[in-house]
């Protein structure tokens, strides 16, 4: 097969002419390869040789010109440039070999064959060749071209060997799986079972990579199940599969919450390609297992579990070394309210609950009302069309409240600063206790959000006092 009509970007020519200078074999390999055969935009292009990649890159750098930035990464023999947006990766073919207790193997250099072989799926082991005899023409000893129409994911050597050189392979193989709706290949697929003690010698940054992709796939959900089936999900994330199942008492069931949780996942992610939005959506009902009660009137419930879901949020963000700064708080605050939109649209909407709520969310809020929409997941049509109704009112009230009295970003219009010099106070409680009645009695409606009229009341209340 030749594919040198789709190898269009004018940096293919200038290596192949280089590379033929230099009597280098030379070709493009891997993603970037995968890619241009689904016709998936990609802007990483591995360029690999029999020989060195630095002095080539090193070359390639100066032809183009314009001061060119090449950045050498010595340890790894590589070297990097960007020409136009794209991130351009030169690199010697090379051999691997691993030891047992780390997923960085032994290099040396080795050939086309060494280095296709140490790649980790069939479809990414194609290389087109650049030198000008064979420019276009494809390399795929293990019929990649034909996984990639089949839509499966395989290992190109035997799955136990290669998953268990760098388990974080298996993650990979699930990660492709989901983003490009591939099945995996039912040994590949077996060899992960019994390569699990394996996810031992990852760190735990490279596993949440793997599972960020897995959440931006288009259908997270798909990965997810992926992740469960093959026991991966119970190692790195058992707080997830404890919501698995349906308990019965009599009749009375309640949903089976790991797959609410996944349908969640989806549907915002039909709607937005916030990592963090979605989390929350992964997370949001992550305290159902340890909240959950029988009540003989009511049935099941889950009292409290998005407060405790909130406290489980960094804790599960800090073992799997997520960042634990505002994408942390914004995840845990999405849990902690998740059914604050859903409480007020079961409710009579008022004016003050709808004040309180985006005080409490703030610019969070929008999220907030996706998260809300997307947890409506009943089977009874008629509740979600009587749920989705109240919603769109009480969008409507959040507009024309926040049009009217700015709470969204809201900072009291007195400080407690000006209420000690007013009374001529030292920091006490009274101050505290002036600031939260000016508070309360603006997020009620009970007086305008303005500085004369915080002030007025002020004084009412410290009179009282
Ligand atoms: P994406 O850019 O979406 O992550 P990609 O296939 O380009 O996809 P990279 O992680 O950039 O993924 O890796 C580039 C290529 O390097 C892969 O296509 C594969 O051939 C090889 N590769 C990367 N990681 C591994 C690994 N752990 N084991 C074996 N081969 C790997």
């Amino acid at each position: 097969m030749n594919l040198s009509e789709k190898l269009t970007h004018p940096i293919f020519k200038l290596v192949s002419k280089i590379a033929d200078e230099q009597h280098i074999e030379t070709y493009v390999i891997g993603g970037f390869v995968r890619d241009l055969i689904l016709n998936r935009p990609s802007k990483d292009i591995d360029i690999m040789t029999i020989g060195s990649g630095v002095e080539l890159a090193e070359t390639v750098g100066k032809t183009i010109g314009n001061d060119t930035k090449v950045s050498v990464f010595k340890n790894f023999g590589t070297a990097m440039l960007h020409y136009e947006d794209y991130e351009i990766e030169f690199v010697g073919a090379r051999k691997e070999s691993y030891s047992e207790n780390s997923r960085k193997p032994h290099v040396e250099d080795g050939t086309l064959e060494d280095d296709q072989n140490r790649r980790d799926f069939t479809i990414n082991a194609m290389a087109i060749s650049l030198n000008k005899a064979t420019f276009g023409e494809l390399i795929d000893p293990f019929y990649g071209l034909e996984d990639l129409r089949d839509m499966i994911i395989r290992t190109p050597l035997d799955p136990d060997i290669t998953f268990s050189d760098d388990p974080l392979r298996m993650f990979r193989a699930v990660r492709f799986a989901s983003q490009l709706y591939f099945d995996i290949e039912p040994e590949t697929f077996e060899a992960i079972h019994r390569n699990l003690h394996r996810i031992e010698i990852l760190s735990e940054e490279r596993i949440a990579e793997e599972l960020n992709k897995i959440i931006l796939s288009p259908k997270p959900s798909y990965g997810f199940k992926l992740l469960d089936a093959s026991g991966m999900l119970n190692i790195v994330l058992p707080e997830i599969t404890n919501l698995k199942g349906v308990e019965k008492i009599g009749e009375c069931g309640h949903k089976d919450n790991f797959l609410h949780t996944l349908e969640v996942l989806d549907n915002i992610a039909q709607v937005s390609d916030n990592l963090w939005l979605r989390w929350a959506a992964l997370l949001h009902d992550i305290a159902k297992p340890q909240t959950k009660k029988y009540d003989q009137k009511i049935g099941w419930t889950f009292h409290a579990h998005e407060f405790i879901g909130a406290k489980m949020v960094p804790k599960i963000f800090a073992r799997l070394h997520l960042p634990m700064n505002e994408k942390m708080r914004y995840v845990q605050k999405l849990v902690e309210l998740h059914l604050r939109p859903i409480a007020l649209v079961e409710d009579i909407v008022t004016d003050s609950a709808v004040r309180r709520l985006l005080f409490e969310a703030g610019d969070d809020i929008d999220d907030l009302m996706l998260l809300c929409k997307a947890d409506i997941t009943s089977k009874n049509r008629e509740k979600v069309v009587r749920y989705k109704t109240n919603f769109t009112l009480v969008e409507q009230k959040l507009v024309e409240l926040e049009e009217k009295d700015r709470i969204r970003n809201f900072k009291l219009p007195i400080t407690g600063e000006e209420i000690m010099e007013m009374f001529n106070l030292q920091p006490c409680k009274t101050v505290g206790i002036i600031k939260d009645a000016v508070k309360d009695a603006i997020l009620d409606g009970a007086i305008p959000n303005d500085h004369e009229s915080a002030k007025q009341l002020a004084i009412k209340v410290y009179n009282r006092l």
